[in-house]
């Protein structure tokens, strides 16, 4: 019987851990698919607090395990089946084995967003891609032209990375002006190489015959003037969905599927707390994840004294 299991691996989810180990809880903490989360991804992170030269997000993530492992965290790579939240303990099967718990802190975070045109599934690996510090210096990819979808900063960011290795970048948004931060905007637009091109959408990606990205089909939705933009990468930054489909049912979601928290962090189901981008669909940041996760972790540890732990 585990006193606190973690699912999930971000921000949120260490430090979780950090503060449920300090209480000498030793949580369990289930690391997914994506151990560190999404944010392992990102190159450099320059808006966590403490480190003013930035750090790699990969490494930001090793830090907050070793600094949660070291006061009695525990690790697993496993992936969560299914839940039963419906008595305590609570019952997870994790790879097809059981495990109890007397409380569960949801730190699942959120997953890229598709497009869902044609070409977008059937090219994904040759040449669609939703990362663009994993595949931007793929050799296919040098020196030619590039796009990236999406007008947040997320979109931004691949697009300046990837002015390293494409010989231009075309910004591809459906509106006519930037939602990412105002460094950001200044930095994407204020880049030769990066092209934006406003008020359109892609309709397909090309060309699933020949197995390998050749260019985009672009609508503009203004004139509603379709073209088709040549380039052999197309680099998706729209945004995310939560990774929440297996609590359907279990908890309450809002119609995005985010966990809807009731009181502080806790769900519709004491001793189920939920922390970070699975939970919130507005701040979305490494440093807000983190701090939600400190909250579900006092949360959880109040919830187990007032059972008499
Ligand atoms: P986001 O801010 O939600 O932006 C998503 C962008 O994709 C928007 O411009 C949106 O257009 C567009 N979009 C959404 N669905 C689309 C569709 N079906 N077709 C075409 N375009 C579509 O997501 P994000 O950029 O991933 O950022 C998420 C959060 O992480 C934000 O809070 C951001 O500040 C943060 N973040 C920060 C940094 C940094 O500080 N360096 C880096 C990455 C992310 P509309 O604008 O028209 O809605």
């Amino acid at each position: 019987m585990e006193k606190v299991v973690i699912i999930g691996s971000g921000p949120a989810g260490w430090t979780a851990a950090l503060y449920t180990a300090r209480a000498q809880l030793a949580p369990l903490v289930l690391m997914g698919q994506q151990p560190g989360g999404l944010l392992t991804t990102t190159s450099i992170v320059e808006n966590f607090p403490g480190f003013p030269d930035g750090v790699d997000g990969y490494e930001l993530m090793t830090r907050m395990q070793k600094q949660a492992e070291r006061f009695g965290a525990k690790a697993s790579f496993g992936i969560v089946d299914s839940v039963d939240f419906s008595k305590r303990p609570f019952t997870l099967v994790v790879d097809g084995e059981k495990v109890s718990a007397e409380t569960v802190i949801i730190a699942t975070g959120a997953s890229h967003k598709h497009l869902g045109v044609p070409g977008e599934h059937e090219l994904e690996n040759r040449g669609t891609t939703y990362c663009a510090t994993c595949d931007g210096a793929l050799p296919m990819f040098r020196n030619q032209p590039l796009v990236v979808v999406g007008g947040g900063d997320s979109a931004c960011e691949e697009a300046l990375y990837l002015t390293r290795f494409g010989s231009e970048v075309f910004l591809i948004h459906r509106r006519d002006s930037l939602r990412a931060s105002k460094i950001m905007v200044e930095r994407t637009l204020g880049n030769p190489k990066i092209k934006p091109v406003w008020d359109s959408v892609v309709t397909e990606v090309n060309d699933v015959a020949q197995g390998k990205v050749t260019g985009v089909k672009l609508k503009n939705l203004k004139t509603g003037a379709e073209t088709v933009l040549p380039c052999a990468g197309v680099f998706i930054a729209i945004g995310h969905v939560p990774n929440t489909n297996i609590f359907k049912g279990a908890i309450t979601t809002d119609e995005n599927g985010f966990i809807v928290p009731q009181r502080g962090t806790m769900t519709n189901v004491p001793g189920v707390f939920v922390a970070g981008d699975c939970a919130d669909h507005v701040y979305r940041q490494a440093i807000t994840a983190a701090g939600a996760g400190c909250a579900a972790a006092i949360d959880a540890e109040r919830f187990l004294a007032a059972q008499n732990h």
